[in-house]
């Protein structure tokens, strides 16, 4: 008699830049809502932005001085200053109902409109004055310390584009114009789902055979620092009808991200859960290192990350293909972290024929940017994503880079 024996069947392993563009292919930015200008920040705008009106609106003072006639003080100086009445003064908010003829002056702030008549502004600094007279010790040419209206912007000038993110600078020009609602691209809702027998909650006791779930809070991290907003949904135990039934509650979200559950493993039911409710596979297993069984596809109108439950893999997964979908989602023209070139200090190992991430602190030194490895390795040890700052990428075929080698790097954070 013959024991029977099994054999591991997996699908062979998808070429990275491909799984890129599978995912690439089915990220579309959202359809752009209206917010309030105090909800814009950070969004990236849906609509093209012109000005209803010049900013500043009325030409006005830059110092603290006299509104005066550049003619009238041409021959000013401090031996011989020109005297001149002070017609009234002008504060920053007045209306402008201050004006002044041939020979006359007034008082003016810093801010407030130039008054009809006048096209030069003398400096506090350069005269001596009492209630109603001005001495002028010098001469000013025409429009000077004058800030013309529409000096800023014109009316109707195109100031922002889709595509652009509202930054501070920018939700200070909309309010310049005025703006109380803009349109931009929501942000993504995501759900996270982790997966395991074996996972408690911070709060939980410690027994055997148990571990703390963390990769629930890396991923909130993560997706909130994509600019995602976050659906918990939890952990959930290996059971098929339990994490059915989370998966459906990740109907409404535009991204579920799901950790662990989708090796080869006997309780290794992610993409069968999925597939239950109606999930369409589109990719499963990446030639990536970490994060080979990372499985992709659609729920409706949900995109699907199933992320491999070690903790250091399922962050870098969600680096290579969930964050930049992520911004896509928002609207980012730019979704990609910065990529840098750096030297090599010590040596960087991957495994042949998969695209390899290291983790590596990044410092800047005059020569450029330097890379050196973070340890420990394993992508269990999820303490070396504390030091760690960027990926080191070693392309497929590179399986050692050493001192003074180059590497592309995918910065995380500032350099050293
Ligand atoms: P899996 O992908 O489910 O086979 O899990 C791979 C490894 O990652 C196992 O050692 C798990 O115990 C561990 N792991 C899975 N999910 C988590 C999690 N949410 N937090 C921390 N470790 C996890
Ligand atoms: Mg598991």
């Amino acid at each position: 008699m013959t024991r029977p024996t099994r054999r591991l069947e997996v699908v062979p392993l998808l070429g990275f830049d491909e799984a890129v563009r599978r995912v690439r292919a089915e990220a579309r930015a959202l359809d752009p809502v209206t917010v309030p200008l105090d909800e814009a920040y950070g969004r990236v705008l849906a609509e093209t932005v012109v000005a209803p009106h010049p900013v500043p609106p009325f030409s006005c003072s830059t110092v603290d001085g006299f509104a005066v006639r550049a003619d009238d003080v041409r021959s000013a100086s401090p031996e011989r200053p020109v005297e001149l009445p002070v017609r009234g003064e002008v504060m920053a908010g007045d209306r402008g109902e201050v004006a002044i003829g041939d020979g006359e002056a007034a008082r003016i702030m810093t801010g407030a409109p130039v008054p009809p008549g006048a096209d030069a502004i003398v400096m506090l600094e350069w005269t001596s004055w009492d209630l109603d007279r001005v001495r002028v010790e010098r001469s000013v040419s025409a429009g000077s310390f004058i800030r013309p209206r529409g000096e800023d912007l014109s009316a109707g000038d195109r100031i922002l584009e889709p595509g652009h993110r509202l930054g501070p600078a920018e939700q200070g020009v909309l309010a310049s114009i005025g703006r109380r609602k803009v349109s931009v691209f929501p942000p993504p809702r995501v759900a996270v789902l982790t997966t395991g027998d074996e996972l408690l909650d911070p709060e939980e006791e410690l027994v055997p055979g148990k571990i703390r779930d963390s990769n629930r809070w890396t991923l909130a991290g993560q997706v909130r620092e994509a600019g995602g907003v976050l659906l918990d949904l939890g952990a959930g135990r290996d059971d098929r009808s339990v994490l059915r039934d989370r998966v459906e509650r990740s109907r409404a979200a535009d991204v579920l991200l799901t950790s662990g559950g989708v090796s080869v493993g006997d309780r290794d039911r992610m993409q069968e859960v999925l597939e239950s409710v109606g999930f369409r596979t589109i990719f499963w297993r990446v030639a990536s290192s970490p994060g080979k069984p990372l499985l992709f596809g659609r729920l409706g109108q949900t995109l699907v990350f199933g992320l491999p439950g070690n903790p250091v893999s399922s962050m870098v997964a969600f680096e290579a293909f969930v964050r930049p979908t992520l911004r896509r989602l928002q609207g980012d023209p730019r979704p990609e972290r910065p990529r840098r070139r750096a030297e090599v200090m010590g040596e960087i190992t991957g495994p042949a024929n998969r695209r390899h991430f290291a983790r590596v602190r990044v410092t800047s030194q005059a020569e450029g940017l330097v890379v050196r490895e973070v340890e420990p390795r394993g992508s269990g040890n999820l303490r070396s994503m504390i030091r760690a700052n960027g990926l080191a990428i070693l392309p497929e075929g590179v399986e050692r880079v050493r001192s003074g080698d180059e590497v592309e790097v995918l910065l995380l954070g500032t350099p050293d």
